[in-house]
């Protein structure tokens, strides 16, 4: 038997019912909601992603594994205006609604596609992961990994038991969201990092997208009040040009300047093997794109140390140093209580230090500054 064949065997089982909010009935069978694509699953069939399918009328989902747990900085993720310093727990399932052929990490994403991702989950209980986060001390769990969308029931099931317990909880996401899913998320998910890998609706057609679909979610994030921060990975000759980089910052920057985005370097990976690692030079021009655009924070990433003072948070008011950074390592974090500059006072949106909402300013549209 394939080794896809015998994951899938043993996945079903480890399966609950699709929520009410996420599914449709309809005449030939069931709407899912949980990502864009909105696959109208038949009995018998499954949907895009492989692991939500239609068992006799009822739309099954996982439940009740992980594929990967880690524990490592946030600033992996990454987040960079979030926890700065503090450790997240990282889960993962199997799967993905896309297939990008440069996936780093393909293993877990296509191991229900492709012989070779081979990946076994290890069956678990929400408090298990839980216990994890909070016996290495870290205030944030993270759903990631795989596409965490398409497995969404799980990743609230483990939030409400890490929120009930104080912690703080995170998506990883290709933003191939719908505005239902968005709804089942937001009492349970605070913070939001959305792959925006172009602005071509053409590659992101290759990569099993549609590029509306990831801005719309973008934009549902922002009004939501989500913590969002926004990763691409600058690819030579995929979507580097000068006009792709400059619609990207364009776009952020017309929903809020203090999205912090990170533009990071690619390295070979999976089936993509041709181009090269992106040149430092090409990272600092991302750099210097998205900061005409009028984007507050832009952070060269995958280069650690090589950018200088570009890996590091400096006020947008007063210009002052606020957190020193070494790659994924924070070396000084000179942040005021509540987000504030230490030199001008000036605020600095970001997830810091305590659970009120406070409105961010001079943005397009406002975006939170939330303490924990
Ligand atoms: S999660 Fe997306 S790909 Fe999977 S069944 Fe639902 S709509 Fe289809």
């Amino acid at each position: 038997m394939a080794a896809t064949t015998s994951l899938r065997t043993l996945l079903a089982e480890k399966t609950i019912a699709a929520h009410p909010d996420l599914v449709r009935e309809e005449a030939s069978g069931v709407r899912c909601l949980a990502c864009g694509h909105r696959c109208l699953v038949k009995p018998g069939r499954d949907g895009v992603c492989r692991v939500r399918f239609n068992r006799e009328g009822e739309l099954r989902v996982p439940s009740g594994y992980a594929a990967g747990v880690q524990v490592d900085p946030i600033e992996k993720k990454p987040f960079y205006h979030a926890f700065p310093g503090r450790d997240a727990l990282s889960f993962g399932m199997l799967g993905c609604d896309f297939h990008c052929s440069y996936c780093q990490n393909w293993v877990t994403s296509q191991a229900l596609r492709d012989d070779q991702a081979v990946s076994m989950p290890r069956f678990c209980s929400a408090a298990q992961l839980v216990d994890v986060a909070l016996d290495r001390g870290a205030p944030v769990v993270v759903s990631t990994y795989n596409e965490p969308l398409i497995t969404s029931e799980w990743a609230v099931e483990v939030f409400k038991s890490a929120k009930a317990r104080g912690l703080t909880c995170g998506y990883v996401s290709n933003g191939n969201g719908t505005p239902e899913v968005l709804q089942f998320l937001r009492p349970y998910v605070d913070l939001y990092k959305v792959d925006l890998k172009g602005f071509d609706d053409k590659h992101y057609r290759e990569l099993g997208g549609v590029l509306s679909n990831v801005l719309a979610t973008i934009e549902q994030l922002v009004n939501l009040a989500f913590w969002v921060e926004v990763v691409t990975l600058v690819i030579p000759g995929f979507n580097d040009s000068d006009e792709e980089l400059s619609n990207i910052a364009e776009f952020l920057a017309g929903l809020s300047r203090d999205i912090p985005w990170h533009v990071t370097a690619f390295h070979p990976d999976y089936k993509m093997q041709d181009p090269a690692r992106t040149p430092v030079a090409t990272l600092i021009r991302a750099y210097d794109i998205g900061k005409a655009a009028g984007l507050r924070y832009v952070y060269p990433g995958n280069v650690h140390g090589g950018v200088g003072d570009r890996e590091n948070t400096r006020c947008p008011s007063c210009q002052s140093l606020v957190i020193k950074r070494y790659g994924f390592f924070v070396e000084e974090n000179r942040m005021k209580a509540r987000g504030r500059c230490p030199e001008c006072d000036g605020p600095i949106a970001g997830v810091w230090e305590a659970q009120a909402p406070v409105r961010s300013q001079g943005t397009g549209i406002p975006m939170p500054v939330l303490f924990s």
